[in-house]
């Protein structure tokens, strides 16, 4: 890394915008592979602060954790009290006492989020350094073919350089915005004013027409709930809409009525405290601009009430939660390529998802270990990194956008919206006035749309890369 004294001189210079999970990933895999590969890492803001209280962490992802040498230091601060991966519960919770659907063994490791990120910029070396309040604003390339070093140019007025710029910077990424409107520009160019309008539209996020109330709940404050213990393991509760709107407005929609959708809750900071996400949808929205705020303060009451009818257990669980940050919950469409010259984009700057997969971050894990993978490679030099980034993008777009696509349909399970499920009213679903073997077609689903993440390994995509590499 920069500050470092390497073994073998500079291959090239890498900055990485943006020091989220994704980032800071991508840092330490080049710090474990590279020798040769100078790092900068630049991050807006001020220090590190992970967005939200809680991360899930599957098996597949945490075997590239596990690569890393993080395992210790996570069982340190895993959420369950034995620092074991927790077993999931799935059930039905839009009744008074919920139903059982599916209960996958242990799969699922919690942390907190703060904690996860602590972990991570402990291994960093300490001579490495994250340049603080450094807003990415845009980059200017070299002309095609030409190997001067890419400009990047920051908020403050100041601007950096580097050979390959990694774009992890969220959601709201400027790097894909300089990455597609420079590809719009040269469409246009090219007289392809379809495709330059289109690769536009990639730049801005997408509602998903759905809101998450984010919220802990200390387990002290459970002591009286009939229903504490049970409230501490890791579940993940269904509902039904309970109505359809027929038609509305593209810019109002968020004015309109709202649907409990379902609730994901887990222990985190060794099973002290539980990590609250509630999800509502407005039908008929996704897709939609979102107007309002995207995240905001809101009380325990007005969870409650979205939730009123749940399971007795969920209530004393919104009714211990203080306060909550409702997060309109944005994607990224699918982009056309993740690459263009030499910059590339990682994590949710490529492919933010809904979280019904809780896979987000762990996408952007995966993107980091491949991408390192491939830049250290003894092949992998500054006049052929475009090509080594094609690498990158052929393996790693199509199985991150399957990931989307698998979130946004594991939400419509999660709604009740698939497999017969859309002809049982919410009233019915409510009343549990629907054949129970219903139920058992769920868990069978989310089996299948979650065995990816439980049985498959990554190593396979490194292989691939390998070979690859070998031919370059
Ligand atoms: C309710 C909810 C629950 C979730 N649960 C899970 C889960 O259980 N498991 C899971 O894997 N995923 C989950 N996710 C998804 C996960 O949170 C994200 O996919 C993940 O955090 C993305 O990481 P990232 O590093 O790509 O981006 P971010 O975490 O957004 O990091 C981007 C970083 O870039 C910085 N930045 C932004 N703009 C600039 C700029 N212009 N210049 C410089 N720096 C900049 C930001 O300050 C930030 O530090 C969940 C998401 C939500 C909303």
């Amino acid at each position: 890394m920069s500050s470092t004294t390497p073994a073998t001189p500079s291959k090239f210079r890498v900055a990485i915008v943006g020091a989220g999970l994704g980032g800071l990933l991508l840092a330490l895999f080049l710090q474990k592979y590279s020798t040769d590969i100078d790092v900068d890492i630049y991050e807006s803001a001020a220090k590190l602060t992970e967005l939200g209280a809680g991360i899930g962490v599957w098996p597949r992802v945490m075997e590239v954790l596990k690569f890393l040498g993080l395992e210790d230091d996570l069982k340190e601060i895993g959420g369950a009290h034995d620092s074991t991966a927790q077993s999931v519960h799935y059930r039905k919770a839009d009744e008074p006492k919920a139903v059982d659907i599916r209960v996958f063994a242990p799969a699922l490791l919690t942390f907190s989020r703060s904690d996860l990120q602590a972990v991570l910029a402990k291994h960093l070396h300490t001579a490495d350094k994250i340049v603080y309040s450094k807003r990415l604003l845009a980059y200017v390339e070299p002309e095609a073919g030409q190997l001067d070093p890419i400009v990047l140019q920051f908020k403050d007025g100041t601007t950096a350089t580097c050979d390959l710029l990694v774009g992890s910077d969220g959601i709201r990424s400027a790097a894909r915005r300089t990455m597609f409107n420079n590809l719009a520009d040269a469409a246009e160019i090219r007289g392809d004013k379809e495709q330059a309008a289109k690769l536009r539209t990639m730049i801005e996020p997408v509602w998903s027409g759905q809101v998450v109330y984010r919220g802990l709940v200390p387990v002290d404050k459970l002591a009286d709930s009939a229903h504490s213990k049970d409230l501490q393991k890791t579940l993940i509760l269904l509902g039904k809409d309970r109505a359809s709107l027929p038609s509305l407005s593209a810019t109002n929609v968020h004015e309109a009525n709202i649907d409990p959708q379902d609730i994901v809750s887990y222990p985190i900071t060794r099973g002290k405290t539980i990590n609250v996400a509630a999800f509502v949808n407005t039908p008929g929205a996704e897709g939609t601009t979102y107007t309002k705020a995207w995240v905001t303060e809101s009380t325990s009451a007005e969870v409650l009430e979205k939730f009123s009818g749940w399971d007795a257990g969920v209530q004393d669980l919104f009714k211990a939660m203080d306060k909550s940050l409702s997060w309109a919950v944005h994607t990224v469409r699918g982009l056309p390529t993740y690459v263009s010259g030499r910059a590339v984009l990682i994590g949710d700057a490529a492919h933010a998802m809904t979280p019904h997969q809780g896979s987000g971050a762990g996408q952007a894990i995966e993107d980091g270990f491949i991408l390192a993978t491939i830049l250290s490679h003894p092949n992998v030099t500054l006049s052929n990194l475009f090509e080594a980034l094609k690498i990158h993008d052929g393996l790693r777009r199509p199985f991150s956008q399957g990931i989307q696509r698998r979130s946004q349909m594991t939400g419509y399970l999660y709604h009740l919206h698939r497999l017969g499920w859309e002809h049982i009213t919410g009233e019915q679903s409510a009343a549990g006035d629907y054949p129970r073997e219903m139920l058992g077609k769920i868990g069978d689903e989310l089996e299948s749309a979650m065995g990816w993440a439980i049985n498959e390994s990554i190593m396979d995509d490194r292989e691939k890369a390998l070979k690859l590499l070998e031919k370059l």
